[in-house]
C-alpha cells in the first residue's frame, strides 16, 4: 500500500490536499494523470450506464438542497445519534448498541464485529451531514447541508425526468457527483475520505418486480467490472445482513475487492423500495407516484440503487494494476491499466535528439494527439522512458530510430509483453486504436 501512496504522489495521481500546510484529514487532491483516469472511468461508467442504454437518463442535481430533503431522507434524524467507532474494522456503532461488551471508550470494551478490544471510540454526538449556510444570517433557518449522497437529487427529480423524457417504468435516472459525509474514522489513503465522488444510479420498478431486478443489476456490475479487466479472484459479493442493512433497505449487497488493507466494499447495490419516494410525498405533499399507461393503476415504484465510489474505484483499479517485475535484472514498476482507462495512451520517443528524429516524432504527436491522450517524451535513456510510461500505465511507447528515417516505419513497444513490432507511420493510428478498443 505505501508503495502505491508513494507511486500515486511521484507520477501525480493523487496529492494531499494543502499539503504545503500540513494536509487535511482524509482529503485527497488529483493530480496530472490522476485526473485523467478519474475522468476516463466516469467516462466509461457514464456510457455503459446512461448513453449506452434507452431505459436510463442522466442528470445532475445541485449539492445544496432544500434541508427538508434531509428530514424526509431521514438524514438528519438517523446520524444524531451518540456514535461510537471501531478503530480496527471502521464499523460505526450506536453508543448504547446492545452488541457492545463493556463502555466504548475503555479498554475493556470489545467490538461486536471484529472483536477487537479497546478499539472502540468514546461516543460522541454526530450527525454525518456537512453543515453550513445560506445567506447572510448565521442561524438555525438558514442552515443548509452538503448531500451525503447523490440518491436524493433523483428522487425529488422523479416526477421532471419521467416527464421531459417520456420514460415509462421500469427506468433509471443516474448521476456523477461529489457528496460529503463527516466520517470519524475516515482512513486508507482515498479509499474513506470526507470529501467523494459517487456514480449512483435509481432504477425505478414496479413494486413485485423489485426482486428481479434487484438480481438483474446484481450480475451487470460485476460484469462491469470483470470488463475492466480486475483480477476476478479479488472480487466478491457481500450481501448485508439484517444488522447491517440501511434504514431504508429491503436488500442490500457490496461489491468487495481485495485491497492490500483487506476485503472492502467499494460499490452497493440496494433495494431502497418505495422508502425515499414516499418520504418525499409525505414530507412535500407532492404526489410522486406513477400510473401504469395499460392498467391505470397507480402506484409509488420501488427503486434499485447501484451506488459506487469513484475515488474508490481509483483505488481498486491502481491497486489491482500495481505490479513489479523483474527485466534484465532490474526492478520495473508497471501500472497494468486497462488501456481504455489509461490516463496516457501512447508515449512517444525520439531515440536521439537529432537526425531529424525529434522532428518526425513531433508529427506524429500531433497527428496522434488528435486521437488521444499522448505524451511526448525525448529526455534522458530510452530505457528510462519507457520506465517512466510503465509507471504511468502508458499501454504503447512509439519509438523514432534510425531506420524511420529512411523507411517511415517506428517500433511499438507493448507495456506489458515488453514486444517491439515495426509499424508503417502512416498504419500508426489504425494500429493504435483498434488495440485502443474499450
Ligand atoms: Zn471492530
Amino acid at each position: 500500500m505505501e508503495k502505491l501512496v508513494s507511486l500515486a504522489k511521484r507520477r501525480g495521481f493523487v496529492f494531499q490536499s494543502s499539503e504545503i500546510y500540513g494536509g487535511l484529514g482524509s482529503v485527497w487532491d488529483y493530480g496530472p494523470l490522476g485526473v485523467e483516469l478519474k475522468r476516463n472511468l466516469i467516462e466509461r461508467w457514464w456510457r455503459s450506464v446512461v448513453q449506452e442504454r434507452e431505459d436510463i437518463e442522466g442528470m445532475e442535481s445541485a449539492i445544496l438542497m432544500h434541508p427538508k430533503v434531509w428530514e424526509a431522507s431521514g438524514h438528519v434524524a438517523s446520524f444524531t445519534d451518540p456514535l461510537v467507532d471501531c478503530r480496527q474494522c471502521k464499523k460505526r456503532f450506536r453508543a448504547d448498541d446492545e452488541r457492545i461488551k463493556g463502555k466504548p471508550g475503555e479498554e475493556s470494551a470489545q467490538c461486536p464485529v471484529c472483536g477487537s478490544k479497546g478499539t472502540l471510540t468514546d461516543p460522541r454526538m454526530f450527525n454525518l451531514m456537512f453543515r453550513t449556510f445560506m445567506g447572510p444570517v448565521e442561524d438555525a433557518a438558514a442552515q443548509v447541508f452538503l448531500r451525503p449522497e447523490t440518491a436524493q437529487g433523483s428522487y425529488v427529480n422523479f416526477l421532471n425526468v419521467m416527464q421531459a423524457s417520456r420514460q415509462k417504468i421500469p427506468f433509471g435516472i443516474a448521476q456523477v457527483g461529489k457528496a460529503f459525509r463527516n466520517e470519524i474514522t475516515p482512513g486508507n489513503f482515498i479509499f474513506r475520505t470526507r470529501e467523494f465522488e459517487q456514480m449512483e444510479m435509481q432504477y425505478f420498478v414496479k413494486p413485485g418486480e423489485d426482486e428481479e431486478w434487484f438480481e438483474y443489476w446484481h450480475e451487470e456490475r460485476m460484469r462491469w467490472h470483470y470488463d475492466l479487466g480486475i483480477d476476478p479472484d479479488k472480487l466478491r459479493y457481500h450481501p448485508h445482513g439484517p444488522d447491517e442493512l440501511a434504514h431504508y433497505a429491503k436488500r442490500a449487497e457490496d461489491i468487495q475487492y481485495h485491497f492490500p488493507f483487506g476485503w472492502q466494499e467499494y460499490e452497493g447495490i440496494h433495494n431502497r423500495t418505495d422508502f425515499d419516494l414516499s418520504r418525499h410525498q409525505e414530507y412535500s405533499g407532492k404526489k410522486l407516484q406513477y400510473v401504469d399507461p395499460a392498467t391505470k393503476e397507480h402506484f409509488t415504484p420501488y427503486v434499485v440503487e447501484t451506488a459506487l465510489g469513484v475515488g474508490r474505484l481509483f483505488l481498486v483499479v491502481m491497486a489491482d494494476a500495481y505490479r513489479e517485475e523483474e527485466v534484465e535484472g532490474a526492478t520495473r514498476i508497471v501500472l497494468g491499466l486497462h488501456p481504455s482507462i489509461a490516463p496516457v495512451k501512447v508515449g512517444i520517443f525520439p531515440l536521439v535528439k537529432k537526425d531529424g528524429m525529434p522532428e518526425l516524432a513531433r508529427n506524429i504527436y500531433k497527428e496522434l494527439q488528435k486521437l488521444f491522450a499522448v505524451f511526448y517524451d525525448d529526455g534522458g535513456s530510452i530505457g528510462r522512458r519507457y520506465r517512466r510510461q510503465d509507471e504511468a500505465g502508458t499501454p504503447f511507447g512509439v519509438t523514432v530510430d534510425g531506420q524511420s528515417m529512411t523507411d517511415s516505419t517506428v517500433t511499438i513497444r507493448d507495456r506489458d509483453t515488453l514486444k517491439q513490432e515495426r509499424v508503417s507511420v502512416d498504419q500508426l493510428a489504425t494500429y493504435l486504436t483498434e488495440r485502443l478498443q474499450p
